[in-house]
């Protein structure tokens, strides 16, 4: 990766393994637990393409710069239970698969970890649905997409907006056949920290089985930013809600999200996608659309195939959509025009990570539980008002 200055700046896509007929590149976990290329220097033929379709160094994208935005809610109860927030996904994902076409997006593989593959029917969709918060490996998915691509396959490729800027920039020319949805994102978790997690889940339940399913937004207990996650294993279920789970706290506290993440070029308008799509976080603000609390979806149209695509699917009996102005969006949901904020102590976060001596509830308690000290300034600080206002209320 010597050709990338700041190796902070490497999102994972995967884009330059893919590129590299020599076999010269293999992505691999560095100490923080986040995929990142290495180079074999005797197999390299000096070629430049990997630098070249980098999409950090090169990427630009060519689609609106103001797009059209629809809060989105799929009919199919079934569906849209399974999915993260309004199943928008699944909507997409079938309508290809009816023109005989092909599905990429995210799984847990046998070992619960996270990876892009392909689907071409509906059980394998179904695996795809629901968010994984932690960085999916593309494998080779790109090389994938182009050789369907090219056998005349109508293709849908889901991920990440820098997946999504990793996959244009490999196949470098855009093709009629294929459709990209980007995700809102607010920056991916380190695998290294998704397995602390998985561990200990088992160690502190005293479980000796083995992790069968992970959903981390199971909508049964409702829809929300801090919604609730349910792990199956061999022997047991476990509900834990996102306030009360290490994993979702040190996620939204952004102190396990990968380096990429906090200066992220991807993460604006125009999108990488032909269309995004994100959770309605406003929608409890907005006249018109009742939270049901099974999820409503927002989804932006980000070039004309992203409308085409969109006016087909929105004829379908099965999907309401209403148009929604931009600004009421980005208010709700900042991570569609910016990146997320580093937490102040994220690379002590990590020191501790790759040192491996302390569990990740160890790591939550040290670094997410307000300190004594500024506890005791905070309620001298109450303590000294209060005392104010009663002397005023008395001398009146
Ligand atoms: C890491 C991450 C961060 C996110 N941050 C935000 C945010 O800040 N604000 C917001 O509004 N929405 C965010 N989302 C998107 C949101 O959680 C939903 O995925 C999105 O609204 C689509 O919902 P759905 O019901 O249509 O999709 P579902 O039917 O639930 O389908 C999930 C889709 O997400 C893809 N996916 C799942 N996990 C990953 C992964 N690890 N990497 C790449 N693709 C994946 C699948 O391939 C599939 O296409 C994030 C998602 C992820 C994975
Ligand atoms: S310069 Fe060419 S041969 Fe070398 S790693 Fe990059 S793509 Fe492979
Ligand atoms: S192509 Fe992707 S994985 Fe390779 S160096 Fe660039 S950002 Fe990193
Ligand atoms: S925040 Fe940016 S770099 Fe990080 S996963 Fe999302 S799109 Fe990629």
């Amino acid at each position: 990766m010597d050709f990338l200055n700041d190796t902070k700046l490497c999102t994972g896509c995967g884009a330059c393994a893919n590129i590299c007929s020599h076999g010269a590149i293999v992505m691999k976990e560095n100490e923080k637990g986040f995929l990142k290329p290495v180079i074999d220097v005797a197999k390299c033929k000096h070629c430049g393409l990997c630098e070249k379709i980098c999409p950090v160094i090169n990427f630009k994208s060519e689609n609106f710069a103001s797009p059209k935005v629809f809060a989105f809610i799929n009919q199919k109860e079934n569906e849209r239970m399974i999915s993260s927030s309004g199943g928008v996904f699944p909507v997409f994902a079938d309508y290809i698969l009816k023109q005989g076409g092909i599905v990429f997006g995210a799984v847990y593989d046998s070992e619960m970890k996270v990876c892009h593959t392909s689907a071409d029917n509906s059980n394998q969709i179904k695996k795809m649905q629901g968010s994984k918060y932690v960085q999916s490996d593309t494998k080779y998915t790109y090389r994938e997409t182009k050789s369907a691509l090219e056998s005349g396959r109508y293709v849908l490729y889901t991920g990440t907006p820098c997946q999504i800027a990793g996959l244009k920039s490999y196949l470098r020319h855009d093709y009629e056949n294929l459709l990209t949805i980007d995700l809102i994102c607010h920056g991916v978790p380190s695998r290294k920290v998704f397995e602390m997690y998985k561990k200990e889940l088992l160690e502190e339940n005293k479980d000796s089985g083995k992790i069968l399913e992970i959903n981390m937004r199971d909508k049964n207990y409702g829809w929300g930013y801090k919604s609730t996650e349910t792990v199956k294993t061999t022997n047991s279920t476990y509900h834990t809600s996102a306030d009360n789970n290490v994993y979702h706290n040190v996620f939204l506290s952004n102190l396990s999200i990968n380096d990429s993440c906090l200066g992220c070029k991807f993460n604006k308008i125009p999108r990488t996608g032909d269309i995004t799509m994100g959770d309605f976080w406003g929608v409890d603000d907005f006249d018109g659309i009742v939270n049901d609390q099974k999820g409503v979806s927002v989804v932006l149209l980000n070039s004309s195939k992203g409308k085409e695509y969109f006016e087909r699917i929105n004829s379908l009996q099965s999907v309401f959509a209403k148009e929604l102005p931009l600004d009421f969006v980005i208010k709700y949901n900042t991570n569609l025009v910016a990146s997320s904020k580093p937490h102040r102590k994220r690379e002590k976060f990590f020191k501790d990570v790759i040192k491996g001596k302390k569990t990740l509830r160890a790591l939550k308690k040290k670094y997410l539980t307000p300190k004594k000290r500024i506890l005791k300034r905070l309620f001298k600080t109450i303590g000294e008002l209060l005392k104010k206002t009663v002397k005023k209320v008395l001398s009146v």
